[in-house]
């Protein structure tokens, strides 16, 4: 059965949600003896980085028309790259793949499971854990066509190392892709994205203002983590829109998310409570984010942040 994975790029550079897809097509395709093809559009970093996770063959889609994003044009190149009427298809749950699984499922006609977290319990019919109700349960979803396309929640597998000599081919395409018209571009301010990040700062409103977050992002950059804050914060524009995480932010699962002065509402909780491991700084004993943590620290973060940067820097060395 073929096994194909979208490998994601942003401006041609693989994102680590593209390795994490390959590691995870690799392990189901070991699985059954079959083979991982990758398939990246106008990727500009090489075909080695994909081999190297397991990728037998990247088809790799050079199409001018597709340079700027849209789900249904992107859509359009995998099916054309993709053929026949069954097997199954890796994307990663990243927004932009994410857009483009559905379309690509009813192009098919395949079944679609997303936001899977760990690898699948059967593969004919295709039955795979999956995260469900925005992070609060967990559900086990079967592929009831032929084909299956499965998103793979980010952070969840990990990228696996698992070298193999694969080979490229190039698919030059010219697929119509009239319907986009970029607008705006808001680019993360922070150094590392938000959604690949494995360790988060993340703060709310209980930081008082815009000025007083060096301490966050002096924090965050000691330990190489991303920084993010919760929806007023954003609306407000204390921090970017692009840092806004929650119900109707950015879903995120690092391994480390460390939540200052938030306290820890329905909707913001809803893009953050699939992180591994969550640590809360409220000064308030009885904020609802207490409830969802893994470590808990009741205190005036003005001077817990700065405290903890030291001993952090002194750790260190
Ligand atoms: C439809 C809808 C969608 C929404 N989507 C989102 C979303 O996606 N993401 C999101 O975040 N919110 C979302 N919200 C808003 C959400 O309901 C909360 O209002 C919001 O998350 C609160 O933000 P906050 O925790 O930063 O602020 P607050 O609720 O004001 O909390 C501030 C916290 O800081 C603490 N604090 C104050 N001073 C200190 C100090 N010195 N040291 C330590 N702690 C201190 C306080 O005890 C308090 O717990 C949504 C709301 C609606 C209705």
């Amino acid at each position: 059965m073929a096994i194909f994975v979208y490998a994601e790029n942003i401006n041609g550079i693989y994102k680590k949600a593209a390795f994490e897809a390959v590691s995870y097509a690799k392990s189901i395709a070991d699985k059954n003896g079959d083979t991982v093809t990758a398939i990246s559009v106008n990727p500009t970093d090489s075909s080695d980085l994909l081999y190297k996770y397991g990728a037998n063959q990247v088809l790799n889609i050079k199409d001018e028309g597709l340079k700027n994003f849209s789900a249904k044009a992107y859509a359009q190149a995998v099916n054309e790259v993709s053929n026949g009427t069954g097997g199954v298809i890796i994307f990663p749950h990243t927004t932009d793949a994410s857009s483009i699984a559905p379309m690509l499922a009813i192009m098919k006609g395949f079944s679609l499971i997303t936001n899977a977290i760990e690898t699948p319990e059967s593969i004919s019919p295709f039955q795979v854990k999956r995260r469900a109700f925005s992070g609060k349960g967990m559900m086990h979803a079967k592929a009831e066509a032929a084909g299956v396309i499965v998103t793979v929640s980010q952070n969840a597998f990990g990228v696996k190392e698992n070298a193999v000599a694969g080979a490229e081919e190039v698919k030059n395409l010219s697929v119509a892709n009239e319907d986009t018209k970029v607008i705006s571009h808001e680019q993360s301010s922070g150094k590392l994205d938000l959604k690949e990040a494995e360790i988060v700062v993340s703060a709310g409103r209980g930081m008082k203002g815009p000025e007083n977050w060096g301490m966050i992002e002096d924090l965050a950059n000691l330990l190489g983590a991303a920084t993010a804050c919760s929806k007023p914060v954003s609306d407000i524009g204390w921090r970017p829109h692009s840092e806004h995480v929650g119900q109707t932010g950015k879903a995120i699962s690092p391994n480390l998310y460390i939540a200052v002065g938030i306290s820890g509402a329905i909707q913001h909780l809803a893009g953050v409570n699939s992180s591994k491991t969550i640590v809360v700084i409220n000064s308030d004993p009885e904020a609802p984010f207490f409830k969802s943590a893994d470590y808990g620290v009741v205190g005036d973060a003005f001077q817990i942040i700065p405290e903890l940067t030291q001993k952090i820097k002194a750790l260190k060395g």
